[in-house]
């Protein structure tokens, strides 16, 4: 790029993200997704980087947030706020390290130390204590100057009003070591649970719901109101110091501990780390389970945990040159909506579903995200034209989260709900009080290839060989019309089948007839019962121990039983009251589909053990060692916790065996856990 262009386009970026730096610190209400933001932001660094003069003081790459809004009193930080460098990938982070070690003069395979912690997705905030009384809490604004916000934190339950001394004898801080002048920054958040109770209020109030947590959180603190403020229970994590006068610490974790020990609120899961192989598998694990936190986290937060090299490393102009942020991959993406389509499930429920300008979003090309229902197309006004903010996380389908209202034109198309089935012209009923329309229709084929996928799927009569390719063909080819009929398939039947051989077509009638043995709960959960998930399938099948049982229950017996509500128990009295699904039952039965009964059994040796597996087993899958654990009594849970009796690791054990070793839960070989099941 020449010169002249070069200017340009740096004079465009710097207007574009002066623009969304405005919307997002100053308005909480952005309008792009914050990927975007980071590409327009990674386009001006590497511009200016090429051409250096380029640069000038006010280009946001130069500077933090944005300046304090004019209603707020104004607050000078003693230390300037920063904010951080970021990285996108595991490979930024193997630079980062090899970069600071050339800038220390170290030599390239020593292990540095890291504090890496998780990147609450919040607001930045500055907690001021003077004598151990709290004095003043401000934003970052700028980066030298924020909002003065003290009269709204001291509503936050988490920010202590006065720091204690809860340091044990023993310690390194006693009594005299709260320093008469302490300022330490942290991230005001806002819990899911708690901004789903604000978003419902706002809209039964007729007001506009947060795009997220954070511009919940933003929004909450930022309020000329404080009593607003109280209302919403907002939390805080303390990460990092500010101005503190020597503590006589030597290492970030350190600080920390003496935060923790003062009475404020550090994150648990801060951990330090040898080297940034460490750092990596810190960040991988919480790739994966982030999704568990009752909070947002953006990506995680790296930090050389060596006081002293921090000073020596110093900053650059934005951040300090000691930290990292690691972003996880993008989750939210800006897309056109251009047109909406309506599925229909295997319950029958139709679903609309925005058809979009595809889009990458955490390394998946999206072109579809659902819409949920009609109440909720209309509660976020989603329209054909639209440019709207879309979300994916881990594997969850993409949803839409938000329309962008200031770039429509006015002639995006509301969307209007059809009154008959699209699959099969059946009749749409939507039952009062409930929001998902559905056809009625039991016959109807979109529900029917969905319901016998979900019969063979692997949790329910695991038929192998039997996916949605091969069902597609048999419903279309008028060989099935319920579950059942799967029995009845002959090998003549299945021959001419397009791209059947006979080999194929052998081993799946072996593994249909195979799945006659099968479970109680396996069973339940195949048949597709409106709310009747694989736990609840469970849960009936040891309490009723047969189908007929389950069968014969009245709604009010049902309800009696533990984790089944009024609706679950309606749906399954629903469900056996259909003609049509009681001759499928019966179908089944003459088929000789014979459930084993998961009574517990006799001895019930692992009665009030928790067992987690990680890692693969060799002499069974991971659901079969978990079923016979709880056929023993015992429970079998999906993570690691104090309360994990064992954990079984097989080969390859990752993160789940990790966390045992730290916890000292005990950890069983495959074949030490064979020799206490035999
Ligand atoms: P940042 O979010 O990349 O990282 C710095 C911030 O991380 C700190 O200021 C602090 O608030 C937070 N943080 C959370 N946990 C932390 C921990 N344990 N230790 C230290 N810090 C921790 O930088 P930023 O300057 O706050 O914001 C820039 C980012 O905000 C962008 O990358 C983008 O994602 C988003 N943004 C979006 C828009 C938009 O229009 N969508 C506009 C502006 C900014």
């Amino acid at each position: 790029m020449d010169e002249q262009s070069a200017a340009r386009r740096v004079q465009e970026l710097k207007d574009e993200i002066n623009f969304h730096n405005y919307r997002y610190y100053v308005l909480d209400s952005p309008a792009i997704s914050d990927a975007q933001y980071d590409r327009l932001m990674q386009e001006l660094s590497t511009l200016e980087e090429a051409h250096p003069e380029l640069v000038s003081p006010d280009s946001p790459t130069q500077r933090v947030g944005a300046a304090p809004a004019a209603a707020f009193e104004s607050y000078t930080h003693r230390q300037p706020m920063l904010s951080l460098a970021n990285a996108f990938s595991p490979d930024d982070l193997t630079a980062f390290d090899l970069r600071i070690k050339r800038m220390l003069s170290i030599p390239q395979e020593t292990e540095l130390e890291y504090a890496a912690e998780l990147k609450i997705d919040g607001l930045a905030i500055s907690l001021t204590y003077i004598n151990g009384e709290f004095a003043t809490g401000a934003t970052r604004g700028d980066g030298f100057t924020g909002e003065n916000i003290t009269t709204n934190l001291r509503t936050v339950k988490s920010v202590p009003l006065r720091l204690i001394n809860a340091a044990p004898k023993s310690s390194l801080f006693d009594q005299q070591s709260i320093p008469p002048l302490v300022e330490v920054r942290g991230e005001v958040y806002m819990e899911h649970q708690e901004f789903e109770r604000i978003n419902r209020e706002r809209e039964a109030a007729g007001e506009s719901a947060f795009a997220n947590p954070r511009n919940a959180a933003a929004g909450s603190v930022r309020q000329l109101d404080p009593g607003v403020t109280a209302g919403r229970n907002l939390s805080i994590f303390v990460y990092g110091m500010g101005f503190v006068e020597d503590g006589g610490w030597h290492t970030h974790f350190e600080v920390l501990q003496a935060f923790g020990e003062w009475g404020l609120r550090t994150n648990p899961n801060t951990r330090i780390c040898r080297g940034i192989e460490g750092v990596l598998d810190f960040v991988k694990e919480w790739t994966e389970k982030r999704g568990t936190l009752p909070y947002d986290i953006d990506g995680i937060v790296i930090k050389v945990n060596s006081l002293d090299l921090q000073r020596r490393l110093g900053a650059v102009a934005r951040s300090p040159r000691w930290a990292l942020a690691y972003k996880f991959p993008t989750i939210q993406e800006t897309t056109v909506v251009r047109d909406i389509i309506v599925q229909v499930g295997r319950t029958g429920a139709l679903t609309p579903v925005a058809v979009m300008d595809p889009v990458e979003v955490g390394g998946v090309t999206v072109s579809r995200a659902t819409l949920h229902n009609e109440d909720e197309i209309r509660r976020k006004d989603v329209r054909i034209g639209d440019t709207v903010v879309i979300q994916r996380a881990g594997d969850v389908i993409p949803e839409v989260v938000q329309v962008i209202a200031d770039k429509r034109t006015g002639d995006e198309q509301p969307f209007v709900m059809p009154d008959h089935c699209p699959a099969c012209g059946g009749d749409v009923e939507r039952p009062e009080g409930e929001a998902v329309a559905r056809c009625v229709n039991i016959a109807c084929p979109a529900q029917l290839k969905e319901r016998i996928v979900h019969f063979t799927s692997r949790n329910a009569l695991d038929i192998e060989g039997v996916g949605p390719a091969q069902i597609e063909s048999f419903v279309d080819c008028g060989l099935i019309h319920d579950p059942a009929d799967l029995y009845t398939l002959k090998l003549d039947d299945l021959l001419p089948l397009e791209r059947m051989g006979e080999k194929l077509a052998k081993k799946i009638l072996r593994n249909i007839d195979k799945s006659r043995e099968t479970t109680l709960s396996r069973l339940i959960f195949g048949l597709g019962i409106r709310h009747v998930g694989e736990r609840v399938a469970q849960v009936l099948a040891e309490h009723f121990g047969s189908l007929s049982m389950v069968e014969a229950a009245s709604k009010e017996e049902l309800s009696q039983v533990p984790e089944i509500g009024p609706a679950i128990a309606e749906s399954i009295v629903d469900f056996f009251l259909e003609p049509r699904n009681r001759k499928v039952l019966q179908k089944l039965c003459m088929a000789g589909v014979k459930p084993r009964v998961e009574t517990v059994e006799a001895g019930a040796t692992l009665s009030g053990k928790t067992f987690v597996f990680t890692g693969t087993l060799k002499s069974s899958t991971r659901e079969e060692a978990e079923e016979k654990v709880r056929r023993l009594g015992g429970k079998a849970a999906g993570s690691v916790s104090r309360n994990t009796s064992f954990v079984v690791a097989g080969t390859e054990a990752g993160s789940k065996l990790r966390k045992a070793q730290e916890l000292g839960v005990r950890v069983l070989s495959e074949e030490e856990f064979l020799e206490m099941i035999s």
